[in-house]
């Protein structure tokens, strides 16, 4: 390369440096002003169809949505988005994301407009120190996002990024990395963690797919446990899930759906307080308990 060039090269990088500098001092997203601390949702997110149903779960969601403080940003981080690594999703307009089958139609048709934020994926990427955070520009909301997101907040006017799930990371590497999610909280940040406690898909009792309550004795058993830990606030152990014992194993039968509960206790602080909603058990093997952390 020609010193001439070269130094251009130097000096537009200079430029370019100082400026994404002056933006983080600045503003630290797009929009997002300092807020009080915002609660953080984990939600048993259940069935596609309480996308479009009315039903004792989501009249829950959407009373939260109403009660909460309105979030200037929502991000997401949904069990259905498992990659190598993890990413957080940095386009401007994210698609909605049908990844079910078998459904009606009208489940499919649905679309979620809202906005992303691309600068709040960027501050994401870079509050995190201790792993590695890549930029996503192909996904977009999953089903584990926008079912819940649908009935909260009905108009998509709330710009949404997605976290995803690194398959390659233990439990306690994905409660590390949530903890140091915790600035966004106080940017008006809404952090929805998206699962199921009991989740053992393989044992549902089809002909008690609507009896909510239904339970297992198993799956009652490791939702109670679980529940106890969170009240007790013993992460430790919610982390060593799979040395809870045989209920516990089989209502985590593979961890996806587990691991955003260890998503939203991360962010929890000595003084929040945790609520249950939804804390009821449905076609005998699934689990809807999903609890509000926000501050005393
Ligand atoms: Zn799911």
């Amino acid at each position: 390369m020609e010193r001439k060039n070269f130094i251009k090269k130097v000096s537009t990088f200079t430029i370019a440096a100082t400026f994404m500098k002056g933006l983080s001092l600045n503003s630290f997203a797009q929009g997002l002003v300092p807020s009080k601390k915002m609660p953080v949702l984990f939600v048993g997110h259940g069935s596609p169809m309480n996308a479009i149903e009315s039903n004792e779960f989501t009249k829950q969601w959407q009373t939260i949505g109403k009660k909460i403080p309105r979030p200037q940003a929502i991000l997401c981080v949904s069990a259905h988005w498992e990659t190598a690594g993890t990413l957080v999703t940095a386009m401007s307009q994210p698609r909605t994301i049908h990844d079910f089958g078998g459904f009606p139609r009208e489940l499919y048709e649905v679309q979620y407009p809202a906005q992303g934020n691309p600068q709040l994926a960027n501050n994401t990427r870079s509050m995190v120190k201790q792993f590695m955070i890549d930029l996503d520009k192909e996904w977009g909301l999953d089903h584990g996002c926008w079912s819940i997101l649908k009935q909260m907040y009905p108009q998509a006017d709330v710009p949404v990024i997605q976290l995803s799930l690194d398959y390659k990371k233990d439990a306690e590497k994905h409660y590390q990395l949530a903890k140091e999610l915790s600035a966004l909280r106080e940017k008006g940040v809404l952090i929805i963690a998206s699962g199921n406690i009991v989740h053992n898909l393989g044992l549902v009792d089809w002909n008690n797919l609507n009896t909510p309550g239904f339970g297992f004795e198993w799956a009652l058993e490791a939702k109670e446990l679980i529940n106890k830990k969170i009240l007790s606030a013993n992460h430790q152990d919610l982390i060593n899930y799979n040395k809870l014992g045989r209920a516990v194993s089989l209502a985590v039968p593979s961890p996806e759906h587990y691991l955003p509960l260890l998503y939203a206790l991360a962010l929890q602080e000595k003084s929040d307080k945790v609520s249950f909603f939804n804390d009821k058990t449905l076609a005998g093997s699934l689990s809807m308990t999903s609890l509000i952390i926000e501050q005393g």
